[in-house]
């Protein structure tokens, strides 16, 4: 860096100018020496203190003096004379001496030359000038640098707009890059002017609320524009705590004032309202699902008299649900015929009738509280046993439920049982409720909890029905009542118009469809493939035409078990999926049990936490022998098909994982390892991580829960468990740029990926592949065929840079609009 001497009659005044000039770049500023006065408070100069003060700040890039007027011209030049350093370069400068003195420290700062610094002090007074429309054209900074090859406009926020220190601050962030970088004032509509020159930008005369475009070329040029993001986003630390409240600086391109509203507050306190989680329209009466039932309480002893009669209304409610069930049976074929059938057996069978109605005629037990005793104790003799029994529990429970909510008068507990469509509201749907839903009749779920990564979420989407969560009131909505439910909005219209059903159910027949290459409009390619949750999907997956599986679901095929699967039941699972895609891409994820997806074999009940307890990998900890024959069961069918068969692990959280997962598959002949990034921890360390395994793939959907700590089953939390939020669009980037340096891929597997304006966010950040639900793959590849490469990055960084999920949504919004042809 070069150094600075400050030449001035007046101590005070030379030492208030460089207080000035200093107050621009903090400590990081050029050495500055002072020559000023002619003695102890004499005013003048004095060639030696000139001399001096060359030598003291002297370094090999040169020194630039400063000087105020008249004989502080001369003494600098005798300084010069006395120099015993003939190859120090010293240049006195002809720049005004507060504005040049800040330009030269500024520019110094951000390591300018010698040249570039007295450049920049000559040409100081260009802001003033201008201002005043007093400026010469000749003047004018000529060459703006190579054309640009990225470009974002970005909104001033703070209160002064572009003035010296934030041009201090924009000068010194950019000097760190590679990147040639310009700016303009739209409003004035000036040609651009260097960003590395701090007297060029003030002339820009940007104040608050100005958009100004900012545009860079060169190897850093998207960084650059980043950083430009960053500081902007920030109002370059100048948003006092009320401005720091009010809408953020919008992030826009072409069209500021065409904001669109993303449908949710762009900042704040995060509100919670209903989200829409699984896009589409529908139509349908509503069908609420019953709320759980809770356990009888242990009532006072029924009176002798009153106890024949209970007992009778036990066998009543039983056989009332044994025929319900049988009726069931009938409409439908296949294993949920037979299913249905043995739960109908259950719920008559004698035994466990008999042992509820004893505890009514002999200790005087409620009904209701003598059935839950009842099964509770077959309960326990069924898990005593194990086995196929234990696995039977479930449904017995099932049945206990139906018993007592038939004795209580309520409706019975589980999906509706319907063959007319309708709309099923409910509090909460767990994962095994969901998966039973029959999307020929159920047009629409509506959920009081949930966020966007809740796996009714999910599974909504892989089923293809609109989705809406976090809808606070949805339990009070009247049963019956038709409702319009667009899952990509979140509203809800109730008795909508005849209009408005026709307009909505145009919609819903629409199919856009993939045709099974995902690029980007000027032929970036990105691999688009499918989630599956268990074999029976991979048919849609194929019709969807996925490129490959990015993410099989392993746990979901286990469910419903009591105890871990076999070698060869796994085998034959797994077999199912690898044959659907012969040759091509299929990345199986090993069991991701715990939290959201307990399964009854390895999930501890009694958990305090369990989304931060023994989940995901963590289980191998406990329960290696189950990892070991899930990769042998992979192995296996890996060897039986033909598909290109990619394993990761779940929830990893250190390098040292990593490391053991990849031993692990190696030992079983798994070559081609990676793991999902759904922790910070792992995002952040992305990049020794991938230097162990092959690949990468984000799961946003912890990802998110794990970066804002917000449960990704809390519908209040919805807003924060939001992908769009900055922070895990930090995250994602994080862990896509180190695959990008390792060359080794990273693709997303969240939810995320399946949100089409966000897929174009992820491209931009540097994802790989996206892998969704099958029914997503149509938009998502419609939206990426619309817009280009270039457009997907500069809409990444202002996303990234933006303040709120909200604004950047409004700022990808803007930038991702269709290129023309
Ligand atoms: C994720 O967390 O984003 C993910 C893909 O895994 P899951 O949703 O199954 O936890
Ligand atoms: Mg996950």
């Amino acid at each position: 860096m070069i150094g600075i001497v400050v030449v001035s009659h007046s101590l005070r005044l030379a030492q208030a100018a460089v207080d000035l000039a200093v107050e621009m770049v903090g400590v990081n500023g050029p050495d500055i020496a002072i020559a000023a006065g002619a003695g102890e408070g004499v005013i003048g100069t004095d060639a030696f203190k000139v001399a001096e003060a060359i030598a003291e700040v002297a370094s090999p890039e040169g020194v630039l003096v400063m000087m105020d007027l008249g004989s502080a011209v001369m003494s600098a030049e005798m300084a010069l004379e006395f120099s015993d350093d003939p190859d120090l370069p010293v240049r006195l400068s002809s720049g005004p001496f507060v504005e040049g003195l800040m330009a030269a420290v500024v520019r110094a700062a951000g390591g300018a030359t010698l040249d570039e610094v007295e450049r920049e002090a000559r040409g100081a007074l260009r802001a003033k000038q201008s201002h005043l429309g007093d400026e010469d054209p000749a003047d004018l900074p000529a060459d703006s640098g190579p054309a640009a090859e990225h470009a974002i406009e970005v909104t001033l926020p703070n209160p002064d707009g572009l003035h010296a220190r934030p041009v201090s601050m924009l000068v010194t962030a950019l000097s760190a890059f590679e990147a040639t970088v310009t700016v303009a004032n739209l409003r004035t509509g000036r040609p651009p002017v260097p960003a590395n020159s701090p007297t060029a930008l003030l002339t820009v005369d940007a104040r608050k609320g100005d958009t100004i475009s900012v545009a860079a070329a060169g190897r850093q040029a998207v960084e650059a524009l980043e950083a430009v993001s960053d500081l902007v986003g920030k109002g370059f630390g100048e948003l006092g705590a009320a401005s720091a409240r009010a809408p953020e600086p919008a992030l826009s391109l072409s069209q500021p004032q065409a904001q669109p509203s993303s449908g949710a507050p762009s900042s704040g306190a995060p509100s919670s309202g209903p989200l829409g989680v699984s896009p589409g329209l529908a139509v349908g009466p509503i069908v609420r699902m019953p709320e759980t039932l809770d356990e009888p309480g242990p009532a006072a002893a029924l009176p002798v008299s009153a106890r024949e009669a209970a007992a009778e209304r036990i066998v009543a409610a039983a056989s009332s649900v044994a025929r319900a069930l049988r009726d069931k049976a009938a409409r439908v074929s296949g294993a949920a015929r037979g299913i249905l059938e043995a739960t109908a057996l259950m719920a008559a069978d004698p035994g466990l009738i008999d042992a509820a109605v004893s505890r009514v005629t002999g200790q005087g037990h409620t009904p209701e509280r003598a059935v839950w005793a009842a099964v509770g104790e077959v309960t326990a003799a069924f898990t005593a046993q194990g086995g196929l029994l234990a696995e039977r529990i479930p449904d017995l429970h099932d049945v206990r439920n139906r018993i007592v909510s038939e004795l209580l008068g309520r409706p019975a507990p589980g999906l509706p049982d319907r063959v007319e469509p309708y709309v099923l509201v409910a509090r909460d749907l767990a994962p095994a409720d969901t998966a039973l839903i029959d999307p020929t009749v159920c047009r629409a779920i509506v959920t009081v909890e949930g966020g966007p990564t809740s796996h009714t979420a999910i599974l909504a989407r892989a089923l293809g029905l609109p989705a809406v969560v976090a809808a606070r009131d949805a339990m009070d909505l009247p049963e019956g009542s038709v409702v319009i439910v667009d899952g990509t909005t979140g509203e809800i219209v109730v008795n909508p118009s005849d209009d408005q059903v026709a307009r909505a159910e145009e919609q819903h027949s629409r199919v856009i469809t993939f045709d099974g290459t995902g690029q980007t409009r000027d032929g970036h390619r990105v691999q688009l493939l499918a989630n599956v949750a268990s074999p029976d999907s991979v048919a849609a997956a194929i019709e969807a035409k996925a490129e490959g599986v990015g993410l099989f679901r392993t746990e979901f095929c286990f469910l419903d078990h009591a105890e871990a699967p076999g070698l060869d039941e796994q085998v034959a699972a797994y077999r199912q999926v690898f044959a659907g895609f012969p040759g091509k891409k299929v990345t199986i994820r090993t069991l991701d049990a715990g939290a959201d997806k307990p399964l009854a074999f390895v999930t501890a009940a009694d958990e305090v936490n369990p989304a931060l307890g023994i989940r995901g990998y963590r289980t191998a900890w406990q329960r290696p022998e189950l990892l070991d024959t899930q990769l042998q069961a992979i192995a296996a069918a890996a060897a039986a098909e033909n598909a290109d068969v990619g394993v990761m692990a779940p929830m990893i959280a250190t390098v040292d994982e990593s490391v053991d997962f990849a031993a692990r598959c190696a030992a079983h002949g798994l070559h081609n390892v990676g793991v999902m990034i759904e922790t910070p921890a792992a995002a952040i360390t992305a990049g020794p991580i991938l230097e162990r395994v092959d690949f990468a793939s984000l799961g946003t959907n912890d990802l998110a829960q794990y970066t804002m700590a917000a449960d990704r089953l809390m519908g209040e939390l919805a807003l924060l468990n939001d992908p769009w939020q900055p922070a895990v669009l930090r995250m994602i980037r994080e862990a896509c740029q180190a695959g990008l340096a390792a060359g080794k891929p990273v693709g997303v597997c969240g939810e995320a990926a399946a949100d089409p304006m966000l897929s174009a966010i992820l491209v931009g950040l540097g994802a790989t592949s996206l892998s969704m639900s099958p029914r997503a793959l149509g938009g998502v590849a419609e939206f990426l065929r619309g817009v280009t490469v270039t457009q997907c990055r500069d809409a990444a960084i202002a996303a990234v840079a933006a303040g709120s999920a909200g604004a950047a949504r409004s700022a990808a919004a803007l930038l991702l609009d269709p290129a023309p042809d």
